[in-house]
């Protein structure tokens, strides 16, 4: 008899699977690790669920068109250009199985988000990764030198926060041959996004998502903008019914509230700003973000940064019941925390732990 491992595909046994930020059970955690909205959706969410509970028997819209035709709108393209997920992780799922897989080479630059390798290894295809210098700069040659057939981009940076400049994007664009995707999970809370480039360049794939600025996380909703043909391949191999009916009805009504949305986002970036001073302060080390959240380093009295002292700060802030988000194996990442702004209340909490804790470090 055969063992279930023998049975199982070669590059599956040798994964690991992709390793989200600590999901803890029970109260009185402040969480920071996974860049989740602090406050609540939009009122009209909740009441366009409820409504929609009653036709829980039926099998949703199966291309989720109502939302295809209200996000395309919302950017000004047209419904062809556009597909929903179930998340955008769902999204980058579907674009690594069509434009990824053997015999085809997907690329990323590094550090960033950790899924890209997961789903590369998943498909079959062949990684390359291109690494980031200190600065965190766009490294456009090398990026459009991999070749890659398909490749992909967080802007802003994650886990860094860093935004890449429109006219180095736009060179990256014009560079690289194959299909570019942006993953702009953290767009909203940028200055500048990279949708208008869509017209130009064939080969632009732009992904979003409604879990974090639309503080929808739970209902998993993403998207794409993209080329028509794009998206016509995509749903070759898409689930058939891949989001559900209570996350389109919620999704929907979300979109329809910018103005509650616009509000949220400015004072998460209000709060971001006001923690980079904090911060700035006690002399941190810190990228300049575009992001819901900072990466951060802590510094001893001499002012260096270390690992070590990272985490130290990390483990403290855990026994303290406050989760951040720590990096250790890359040492671009290794002294830094990525912290998610949290609501006015948490960052004091934050702050003012920290401070205690930095008189003794
Ligand atoms: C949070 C995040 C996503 C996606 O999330 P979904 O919840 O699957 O929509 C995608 N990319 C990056 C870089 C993220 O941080």
């Amino acid at each position: 008899m055969r063992g279930i491992r023998e049975l199982a595909q070669e590059h599956i046994l040798g994964m690991t699977a992709y390793a989200p930020g600590k999901q803890p059970q029970g109260e009185g955690w402040i969480k920071l690790n996974t860049n989740e909205a602090p406050y609540q959706p939009s009122p009209e969410v909740i009441p366009a669920i409820e409504e929609e509970i009653r036709r829980l028997p039926l099998y949703p819209n199966p291309t989720s068109q109502p939302l295809r035709q209200a996000i395309a709108k919302h950017h000004g393209l047209s419904p062809a250009n556009v597909i929903i997920g179930n998340g955008s992780d769902d999204i980058l799922n579907l674009l690594a199985r069509v434009f990824g897989g053997p015999g085809h080479s997907v690329g990323q630059s590094f550090p960033s988000y950790s899924l890209y390798p997961v789903l590369t290894l998943l498909s079959g295809g062949n990684l390359l990764s291109i690494p980031f210098a200190k600065d965190f700069s766009l490294p456009v040659r090398a990026l459009a030198e991999t070749r890659a057939d398909l490749l992909f981009l967080t802007c802003p940076n994650a886990p860094v926060g860093v935004r890449f400049p429109a006219d180095q994007l736009q060179q990256l664009a014009e560079q690289f041959d194959g299909l570019l995707v942006i993953d702009e999970a953290y767009a909203d809370f940028a200055r500048d996004n990279a949708v208008s480039l869509m017209g130009q360049f064939p080969r632009l794939v732009i992904t979003r998502t409604f879990s974090k600025a639309y503080a929808l996380a739970g209902l998993r909703v993403g998207y794409a903008l993209a080329n028509p043909e794009v998206i016509e391949l995509l749903d070759r191999v898409r689930d058939s019914y891949n989001v559900n009916r209570l996350s389109q009805a919620g999704a929907l009504a979300a979109l329809r509230d910018t103005e509650y949305y616009r509000k949220a986002v400015s004072g998460v970036v209000d709060s971001r700003e006001q923690l980079r001073s904090e911060l700035q302060s006690l002399d941190w080390q810190i990228y300049p973000s575009e992001a819901n959240f900072l990466f951060a380093a802590p510094v001893d009295r001499h002012a260096n940064p270390s690992p070590e002292l990272a985490q130290a700060l990390f483990q403290h802030l855990e026994s303290r019941r406050i989760l951040v988000r720590y990096f250790p194996k890359h040492p671009l990442t290794a002294s830094h925390l990525r912290i998610s702004i949290g609501s006015p209340s948490q960052m004091d909490r934050l702050i003012e732990e920290i401070r205690t804790w930095q008189k003794t470090a």
